[in-house]
């Protein structure tokens, strides 16, 4: 259940960016175990993020937004006609870290490169090449009042509470809380995405995929992650993280503001507002973006 907020388009603060040359990123896709590149290209302005799958010729290129989404556990997936690209979250919350609007992705491969399970390769490699300011404004939304999302699939309560902020920014927080006994512990993070790109870079962009010792074993039982150690993500066990080290307390938290910043992004827009989320994961981020969507005419937008 959604009471979804009301939104209005306001003055642009910024003009669009592209990525100022290519670069790629190698590595291999968590799920799949396949060697894969991405390999970002500078793209025209209004033309988005798009995935092309070079592997599929002839294929539709993905635009890289929420009505595209499939519905896959764990991860953020997009597919358009046959082309499908996976685990596409954390190279979309480091595009959008670095305020990359518009970018082909052409890719060979049907998952993303897990790398460490972070975002800090993809946002190391945009920042080092640098982005390029185009002509068009970036379209600003702005929530006026509080709406609350309620996850009616999760007995427990998951919660996204999207509401007006007067400071101008963007802020995500996320509340990691699990009712029965889990060996990782309970937590909050907070972030203000308003703050420039190296700030995310350094706060945000390096926090690392996690899951439980049993989450793993499943997994390993059905012959999916085979090629992710516990040195690759986080892995908890009951003393901690398993052959590994935390890089912050809240490591985990502000894991899940990397997802969320990766998802709100599947819509071209800035916001100017709170994102308050409890318990929730990818797929409620989804529906509350698409709520949000569908609320707006078009005319509110062009
Ligand atoms: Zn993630």
């Amino acid at each position: 259940m959604f009471q979804i907020p009301s939104i209005s388009r306001i003055e642009s603060t910024r003009r669009q960016r592209t990525i100022k040359s290519q670069v790629d990123v190698e590595g291999f896709g968590f799920w799949s175990s396949k060697d894969v590149v991405f390999s970002f290209r500078p793209a025209p302005e209004n033309s988005g993020i798009r995935f092309f799958r070079a592997d599929l010729p002839g294929s539709d290129p993905i635009p890289a937004l929420v009505y595209n989404r499939i519905k896959k556990p764990r991860q953020t997936s997009l597919a358009s006609g046959i082309a499908q690209v996976d685990m596409v979250e954390h190279a979309l919350a480091a595009l959008r870290g670095a305020r990359i609007d518009n970018c082909d992705i052409i890719v060979n491969s049907p998952e993303a490169p897990g790398l460490d399970g972070s975002a800090s390769v993809f946002i190391d490699a945009f920042l080092k090449v640098g982005t390029e300011e185009q002509n068009s404004e970036q379209i600003r939304l702005k929530i006026l009042e509080t709406g609350v999302f309620t996850d009616d699939s999760n007995p427990n309560g998951g919660k996204i509470i999207v509401a007006p902020n007067d400071r101008k920014q963007t802020i995500f927080e996320y509340n990691l809380h699990y009712d029965r006994p889990n060996h990782i512990p309970n937590q909050t993070a907070f972030f203000d995405f308003s703050q420039a790109p190296e700030i995310f870079q350094t706060e945000i962009a390096p926090c690392r995929t996690f899951l439980t010792i049993e989450e793993a074993d499943y997994l390993r039982q059905q012959g999916i992650c085979a090629r992710v150690s516990a040195q690759d993500v986080l892995v908890y066990g009951e003393d901690g993280p398993i052959d590994n080290d935390l890089r912050f307390d809240n490591e985990c938290a502000r894991h899940k503001i990397l997802d969320m910043i990766g998802d709100f992004s599947l819509a071209p827009f800035d916001w100017e507002g709170e994102f308050h989320a409890t318990k929730t994961g990818h797929q409620q981020n989804a529906e509350v973006l698409l709520s949000m969507l569908n609320s707006l005419s078009h005319k509110n937008l062009r």
